[in-house]
């Protein structure tokens, strides 16, 4: 079920998506050569339970996890994309680090990643954060309210295909508000004019990811961490957006009003 939001629920969702991307730009300015993962986490714990915030992620035991997570923050590094499960890891120089929060306030909850790259950056690494960015910015343009989903899924599809990036379409976006994960399933590659009209008081959590040779995946042991199946780098990066009258509303830009 879709359960489209009132401009004061929207409101109150960017109350959340803010503070998301106050912990995410804290996380990412912290990671840096020789600082463990665990630090982050205990980080981003920190200013969670300041804030009186919820973690969506702790004790979530989805039927495809190893739960429950017992962690706040996802932390993927290098060909760990998504759900990477913070244990203890030293950063290098080099890493390709991602970062994925979803929190609650009052009820309402937001969710956002960003990668970034620790030390000095291979140029190949930088392209495929840029692509995931820019595949992002692409996807938000067509989050307008009469447009599809498909239309949303195809910006993905076409930045990826543009630079040269498989596409995996098993992990996806999705709606979100009072809880982490509703519907729709927004995937990162589909067909324009395709499917759901988007209408105003949709939230959507938007989140491209590539690996640079491979559309497929693996999961490690610890039933969470999903990897690029060949090892090669991974980025993603994500937006909670709304879709109003007046076109999209990316709730989870940091400074954004
Ligand atoms: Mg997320």
């Amino acid at each position: 079920m879709i359960e489209l939001k009132s401009p004061a629920e929207i409101d109150r969702m960017h109350v959340t998506g803010r503070f998301v991307a106050e912990v995410l730009a804290e996380v990412t300015r912290l990671a840096d050569v020789g600082v463990d993962l665990m630090d982050l986490e205990h980080h981003a714990r920190g200013m969670i339970a300041r804030r009186g915030a919820e973690s969506c992620y702790w004790d979530y035991a989805p039927s495809f996890g190893r739960g429950p997570f017992r962690n706040v923050i996802c932390l993927s590094v290098n060909d760990a994309v998504l759900h990477g499960l913070p244990h203890a890891y030293v950063l290098r120089d080099g890493d390709v680090l991602t970062a994925d929060l979803a929190v609650g306030i009052d009820g309402w909850v937001a969710d956002a990643a960003r990668t970034v790259v620790v030390g000095t950056p291979a140029e190949e690494d930088l392209r495929l954060v840029r692509a995931t960015e820019e595949a992002l910015e692409a996807a938000i343009a067509a989050a307008l309210p009469g447009n599809r989903l498909g239309d949303v899924s195809a910006a993905i599809g076409a930045v990826a295909h543009a630079h040269g990036y498989p596409v995996n379409d098993e992990f996806g976006g999705h709606g979100l508000g009072r809880t982490m994960h509703e519907d729709p399933h927004v995937p990162n590659r589909g067909r324009a004019g395709r499917g759901l009209t988007l209408r105003p008081g949709l939230t959507l959590a938007i989140e491209p990811w590539f690996a640079r040779t491979t559309d497929r995946i693996v999961v490690d042991p610890d039933g969470w961490t999903i990897r690029s199946a060949d090892g090669s780098r991974t980025a993603h990066s994500e937006h909670t957006v709304a879709i109003t009258e007046d076109g999209p509303r990316v709730l989870t830009r940091l400074g954004q009003l």
